[in-house]
């Protein structure tokens, strides 16, 4: 997820948003679950849950086995029409499936739904639009109930609208806001959902395009479009699946192998070094190999590197600047291979990789004694986005994890174990915990509820940083690339993200 800047905040906003929250717990009658492993966690929306497994399979009711899509992005028309075939199963006790697609929620941009080969002639009868408890994210819900025996097979084609502006057509995950892949295909958007994704993109047009993506990539012939084919060849979260269109006129690509790990990197012609950014990684990616394990992705690294803002990772790729370059690619270890069960675990994931890269020095201190926090609590099992207390208070809880193993080496040999036991097998916050025991014989389970699951912390200085402050890299080209295309530049300050 991305890398972060620092940020802080009067100590009056706390004071008064803590009353609030205080004045809302008061009013608030919750009835605690009793599953020890799962700790309570999700305050009283949902008292009839015991069990965290339940409420994700009556929230997200379908396993998805395969997704498979074509784009066709129509550069003169910034539109990109699609065509999913999702195939999936009922998870248990499930009938009525439901699916993620944001844009279908926003407007009326599906032209066909066929389930298991029955296509409906006014496709928008065949869902309606759910709020679901405890999230933000709109779901799809079919109107049709399947068998809960056999797998079964959605199509939807459907156009999308883009911004506009300069030809690009690339993935844009935000995770810290938890929005998805689920804006270009229908899919599930929670990190424990793990399928595999092949994604067809074609462009028209007689402008050559240049393709970087997850997993393989191979250009293919079609005599209409320039056509790839991305295979992510395993299961993966669908978030972490990337791809970049862009004018290949417009950008550099280097290619080349790193210690064996088939790398690229592209950027704007006229934009980040490119160079640079290999010579980083010739030293960060052995150091990554020996210290947590073999290289994830068996068909490498693909990097766009952008001038400014931040970063986002994906299986096997990154859209980055050059600050946030090394995080990211840390993030192939743990966030896109070793995957959390829920958004809100994935906390961890920022935990690790910013302890682990020293993004924030000053917190790598042991956690004080007696904090307590709602990081993980906060937020109920299926909401979208995580607590961004990640970056800070969670460097330091690794650090007290380092520090009970006595130190940094040790850390990064138990990072190592839970990566090489755990990658791609989703797992929780008090998972990690239970590995941490495991390992080591120590027992931070309590600590963990303390540091992550307590509700009466959300006095404290307990509020998620603003989703602005939330660093995406910034892919607006260079000036004269702009100007190429009759765009004005950007005014500094404004339009550009981050820093
Ligand atoms: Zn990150």
């Amino acid at each position: 997820m991305e890398k972060y800047f620092c940020w802080r905040q009067g100590r009056s906003v706390w004071r008064l948003a803590g009353m609030l929250i205080l004045v809302m717990i008061a009013l608030s009658c919750s009835q605690e679950p009793e599953f020890p492993a799962r700790i309570e966690t999700w305050d009283s929306d949902y008292p009839a849950y015991a069990d965290e497994q339940k409420l994700l399979d009556e929230t997200f009711r379908i396993d998805i086995s395969d997704i498979d899509v074509v784009l066709t992005y129509h550069p003169q028309d910034a539109a990109v029409d699609g065509r999913a075939r999702v195939r999936f199963r009922m998870r248990p006790g499930q009938l009525r499936p439901r699916i993620h697609f944001d844009p279908a929620c926003r407007g009326n941009v599906i032209s066909g739904w066929q389930l298991d080969g029955k296509s409906w002639i006014v496709p928008s009868a065949a869902f309606r639009i759910v709020d679901v408890a405890g999230t933000t994210q709109k779901a799809l819900e079919f109107v049709d109930e399947v068998d809960a025996r056999t797998e079964h097979e959605l199509i939807v084609t459907y156009r999308l609208a883009l911004g506009g502006g300069y030809p690009r057509f690339t993935t844009n995950v935000h995770d810290i806001k938890g929005s998805g892949n689920e804006e270009l295909f229908p899919t599930l958007n929670t990190p424990h959902e793990l399928a595999h994704h092949r994604i067809t993109l074609r462009v028209g047009g007689a402008d050559p395009y240049r393709c970087l993506g997850s997993g393989r990539v191979e250009r293919t012939v079609n005599a209409s479009f320039q056509e790839w084919i991305l295979d992510s060849e395993r299961d993966v979260a669908s978030y972490t699946m990337m791809f970049v269109l862009l004018p290949e006129a417009d950008t550099l690509l280097r290619e080349g192998a790193i210690s064996g790990i088939p790398v690229r990197i592209a950027a704007f012609n006229g934009g980040a070094a490119i160079d640079g950014a290999w010579t980083e990684l010739e030293a960060w990616l052995p150091q990554l190999v020996a210290d947590i394990g073999p290289f994830p992705m068996p068909r490498g690294l693909s990097v766009f590197l952008t001038s400014g803002g931040g970063g986002m990772e994906y299986f096997g790729g990154t859209i980055s600047s050059p600050w946030a370059l090394s995080h990211e690619i840390f993030h192939m270890y743990f966030a896109c291979s070793t995957v959390a069960r829920t958004y809100r675990d994935s906390w961890l994931d920022e935990a690790i990789t910013s302890w682990y890269d020293r993004s924030y020095p000053d917190y790598l201190i042991p956690i004080e004694p007696g904090y307590r926090s709602n990081m993980v609590s906060g937020r109920s099992p299926v909401a979208v986005g995580f607590d961004s207390r990640a970056y800070y208070q969670g460097t330091q809880i690794i650090e007290t994890m380092a520090q009970h193993l006595g130190g940094r080496t040790a850390m990064v040999a138990f990072l190592s174990d839970v990566y090489r036991r755990h990658a791609f097998s989703p797992f929780s916050s008090m998972d990690l915990a239970e590995y941490f025991r495991q390992y080591s014989g120590i027992d931070l389970r309590q600590d963990f509820q303390d540091w992550l699951f307590n509700k009466a912390a959300a006095l404290e200085t307990t509020i998620p940083i603003n989703n602005q402050f939330a660093s995406l890299p910034d892919l607006t080209p260079p000036d004269e690339i702009l100007r190429k295309y009759g765009l004005e530049p950007p005014r500094q300050g404004i339009d550009r993200g981050g820093e």
